[in-house]
């Protein structure tokens, strides 16, 4: 037997996970045979999340509660903006739900149409989690090396990854 790793920069990492909110309500979940394969260190989970997992190892299991500021952001109200129809090219469909990436001064980002009022859009450039704080429920699942591809690319392959 050797020791088990550690999760630490450049490991490729799988968790289960289950999200929920301050109420309770779960947002999001992994599935037993679908966990989230991660490169752990560079940035593809939220920071707060990301920090709480460094040291762990497969088989542990964790609550962990990250604020905002530390997740998706906290709310931008200057990000939700009503827009003239006649900014958007003639002829594509305007529909609830629909994203478009648009530059902003703090650079690209992307919105999400809200709504429609006669000749205004209803745009919203927040992460639908923003301002939310998260509670995850964590188990580790397996901690391995990344391979130099992977580092290369900054992804994982294989299992649960790009191929
Ligand atoms: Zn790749």
């Amino acid at each position: 037997m050797t020791a088990k790793e550690q999760i630490a920069k450049n490991k490729v990492i799988s968790i289960d996970y289950c999200l929920k909110n301050d109420a309770g309500v779960e947002l999001d979940k992994s599935t037993p045979k679908d966990p989230l394969f991660y490169l752990h260190g560079v940035g593809q989970l939220v920071p707060g999340l990301e920090k709480a997992l460094e040291g762990l190892k497969t088989g542990d299991k964790k609550t962990v509660t990250v604020s905002p500021s530390e997740g998706y952001g906290e709310l931008n109200p200057s990000l939700k903006m009503s827009i003239d129809r006649s900014q958007f090219p003639d002829g594509d469909p305007i529909e609830p739900g629909m994203q478009f990436v648009a530059d902003t001064d703090k650079g690209p980002v992307t919105f999400t149409i809200e709504g429609i009022e006669g000749t205004k859009v209803k745009v919203d450039g927040n992460h639908p989690l923003a301002g939310v704080t998260l509670h995850f429920e964590i188990e580790v699942r397996s901690v391995r090396d990344a391979t130099k591809e992977e580092l290369t690319h900054g992804h994982v392959h294989g299992p649960g990854g790009h191929h």
